[in-house]
């Protein structure tokens, strides 16, 4: 018997206040749906992180959640060594931000170190980006998609040589209103928007499935069609 894909949801009590441990629910669900088993582990800070996982899963948070996530990440090391293994991390906004070299908290822009697992920095913005968002991302195939969510963040983040924007901002802010939107660095993606953003946008968890996997999955068939009708109404939502 094949061992179950592990998704390892990190410090849901850290960076989950804004329900994005659903994105770890959806990636489990659609393996299910495939007939490929699939556990969510779910690790809080002083648990060890397990270093086999095949995707793990961050969430939003506030600034001092944030220091403390990277404080524990650190000292426990294992995402290190999964990262370098070929795991894939999804980390959304506090948690997009903590992969990055630095990010500033609080009103006197303190400047923290990140896990560096992303070539961005973050610093606070102008104004505090906060509603819908809708972007247009490439896909490997070349195919465009549009993902929509939530954003509400007052860093803005900015990217280096070595990481490449997820997408394209069509409203909202995304990463710093410069029309770019999250960060791809290897197999680590960050991104702003919640909602949380895989139920929202399922061809992006079948693209984070499909790299944990190392193959393209076969559609969904009916549940697929469902997902799509929802899709239409909240992306003509954000476009009114
Ligand atoms: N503290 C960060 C910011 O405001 C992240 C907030 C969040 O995760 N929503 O930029």
């Amino acid at each position: 018997m094949t061992a179950p894909v592990k998704i390892v949801l990190v410090y849901q009590s850290l960076l989950g206040i804004y329900g994005d441990q659903g994105n770890s629910l959806v990636l489990a669900q659609r393996l299910r749906w495939r007939g490929i088993d699939a556990e969510v582990m779910v690790v809080e800070p002083g648990d060890p992180l397990p270093a086999d996982g095949a995707i793990y899963c961050m969430g939003g948070g506030e600034d001092n959640a944030q220091t403390t996530a990277v404080r524990e990440l650190t000292k426990d090391g294992s995402l290190f060594a999964a990262v370098d293994a070929g795991a894939v991390v999804f980390a959304v906004c506090a948690g997009y931000q903590i992969c990055g070299q630095t990010f500033t908290i609080g009103e006197t822009d303190e400047v923290r170190e990140g896990l560096g697992l992303l070539d961005v920095t973050t610093t606070r913005g102008a104004t505090r980006a906060v509603g819908e968002i809708l972007t247009r991302w490439t896909r490997p195939d070349g195919s465009e998609y549009l993902l929509s969510g939530f954003e509400n963040h007052g860093g803005y983040t900015h990217l280096g040589p070595d990481a490449t924007p997820l997408a394209r901002v069509e409203r909202g802010i995304g990463n710093a209103g410069d029309g770019t939107e999250g960060a791809v660095q290897g197999r680590v993606i960050g991104t702003y928007p919640h909602g949380p953003v895989l139920a929202r946008n399922p061809a992006l968890a079948d693209h984070l499935l499909g790299l944990a996997l190392d193959r393209e999955l076969e559609p969904l068939g009916r549940v697929q069609s469902v997902h799509e009708g929802l899709r239409r109404e909240r992306i003509a939502f954000v476009r009114r």
